[in-house]
């Protein structure tokens, strides 16, 4: 099973991806926590990262699919994935779908989840990660809305898109992922 989860940030999508990915036995692929780890390893490619990190801005698509394409390269791979944070906007979801097709491996399901800004709001508040200032969080939003939300429209049209109502606990949320998964499977 090869899934990716969209959602605003705070959705819930690192949640619901890491619980997803015990229950498929399949890797949760996190191009945040990718991009931290390079950040942390204080490498060249490192500190030009943290430069869009630190301001709420998208890492260039070069530096970010190449990380991610090593990742998908890695054998673990093999048996599906869950993409979390990744495409990010309309290049990086053309980008995925020819590299993915060159692995003969397409992604089968985008799950959509849906909460409402005053969730999105409150759960970020209660985060307590260093790009998450008032000011970051707020440019993060407006990111999304213009250059991430179009891939909800993009997977409707590719006809593999699904909408979860991501309101309510993380078990609750699960539990409505694996019914939806259930009816198309
Ligand atoms: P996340 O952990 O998904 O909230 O990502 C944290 C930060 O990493 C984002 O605010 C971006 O700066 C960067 N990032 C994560 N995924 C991507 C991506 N697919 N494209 C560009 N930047 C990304």
């Amino acid at each position: 099973m090869r899934l990716i989860l969209l959602g605003t940030p705070g959705a819930g999508k690192g949640e619901q991806a890491t619980r997803l990915s015990k229950n498929f036995r399949i890797p949760h692929i996190s191009t945040g926590d990718l991009l931290r780890r390079e950040m942390e390893e204080g490498t060249e490619v490192g500190r030009r990262i943290s430069e869009f990190v630190n301001q709420g801005e998208l890492v260039s698509d070069d530096i970010t699919q190449a990380i991610l394409e090593n990742r998908l390269r890695e054998a673990d791979c093999r048996s599906g994935f869950i993409l979390d944070g990744f495409p990010r906007n309309l290049n990086q979801a053309d980008f995925l779908r020819a590299a993915l097709a060159r692995m003969q491996a397409p992604v089968d399901v985008v799950l959509n989840i849906e909460v409402p800004d005053s969730t999105v709001i409150d759960r970020l508040a209660m985060r307590n990660r260093r790009d998450d200032t008032p000011e970051t969080i707020r440019h993060r939003l407006k990111v999304y809305r213009k250059v991430t939300a179009p891939l909800v429209d993009y997977y409707d049209r590719a006809g593999i898109l699904k909408r979860i109502d991501g309101d309510g606990s993380p078990e609750e949320v699960t539990k409505r992922i694996l019914a939806n998964l259930a009816r198309t499977a």
